[in-house]
């Protein structure tokens, strides 16, 4: 099971580091309930880090590149 923004998902990779979720500067990542899950309206509001979602954040803070674009 994916959860799927619009400019990123994260994978069932995710080991839940919670490491992207200090990272993100905009605070649209969350862990409820042990499941790290990124909101949707928050993300897409940033949208200089969608035009450079390989440099985003979140996905070069992730250490088994769980989070990717789409
Ligand atoms: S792409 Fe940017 S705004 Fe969206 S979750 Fe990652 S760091 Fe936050
Ligand atoms: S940094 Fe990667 S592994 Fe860690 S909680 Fe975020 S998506 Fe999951």
């Amino acid at each position: 099971m994916t959860t799927d923004t619009g400019y990123v998902t994260i994978t069932d990779d995710c080991i839940v580091c919670d490491a992207c979720i200090t990272e993100c500067p905009l605070g649209a990542i969350t862990n409820e309930n042990g499941k790290v899950i990124v909101e949707t309206t928050k993300c897409v509001l940033w949208t200089c880090c969608a035009n450079v979602i390989n440099n985003a954040p979140c996905v070069s803070v992730c250490p088994v590149s769980a989070i990717v674009k789409g």
